[in-house]
């Protein structure tokens, strides 16, 4: 059975990242988009496990391939997600996780339509702003840049299927594993199983 795209945005500092991991520890079968960008790698960040960190001009040479399923700028670097690498996870059947910016998620609405989309809202922009802060990632610029965007960001929210308020992350966590798990129960997705059991009907005696 082919897998699913499971697109996951938020403001930077909306605690996607931490979301992701606790989900990716408890599920089987899920796969993880590592995008290419531009920005520079963070202290911690490793090449080809966080990001595939690359120059502009390999960057661009990429578009120009149309290597990209979607690409997007997002608060001044470009962001990619590989065409090639979902293809392959898909066809092994896996969900695969797109961790991308609004943009990014409304062109891969457009070209797979039966992506799922989730939009994870911080409590407010007071948590926000502290969440952001005390990460510590960004110089005071980037910070203020990413605190400008995250109002055109989260009125974004309306486009998406699933709305997770990321206040208490015990049961953000469990809301989001009930998304992936009621996903992978659509009948679409089961027809395969299903035709089995109506075989084992229609072979009745
Ligand atoms: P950060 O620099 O904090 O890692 O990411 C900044 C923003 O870029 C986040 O909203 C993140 O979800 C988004 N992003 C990461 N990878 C991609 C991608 O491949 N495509 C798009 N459109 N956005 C991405």
């Amino acid at each position: 059975m082919k897998g699913s795209l499971i697109i996951i945005s938020s403001p930077s500092g909306g605690g996607k990242g931490t979301l992701i991991r606790r989900l990716r520890e408890d599920f089987e079968g899920l796969s993880y988009s590592v995008s290419h960008t531009t920005r520079e790698i963070r202290k911690g960040e490793e090449d080809g496990v966080h990001y595939n960190f690359v120059s502009t001009e390999r960057f661009e040479e990429l578009i120009e391939a149309g290597e990209f399923l979607e690409y997007a700028e997002v608060h001044g670097n470009y962001y990619g997600t590989s065409k090639a690498f979902i293809n392959k996870e898909l066809e092994k059947g896996f969900d695969v996780l797109l961790e991308i910016d609004v943009q990014g998620a409304e062109w891969v609405r457009k070209r797979a339509p039966e992506a799922v989309g989730i939009f994870i809202l911080p409590p407010s922009y007071a948590v926000l702003k502290e969440r952001l802060s005390n990460r510590n990632t960004e110089s005071e610029t980037d910070l203020a840049v990413r605190l400008r965007n995250a109002a055109d960001e989260v009125n974004q929210y309306k486009h998406f299927d699933f709305v997770i308020i990321n206040d208490d992350l015990e049961k953000a966590v469990e809301d989001l594993k009930s998304v992936v798990r009621s996903g992978r129960l659509l009948r679409d997705r089961q027809t395969k199983a299903v035709r089995d059991i109506l075989v084992s009907f229609d072979n009745a005696e």
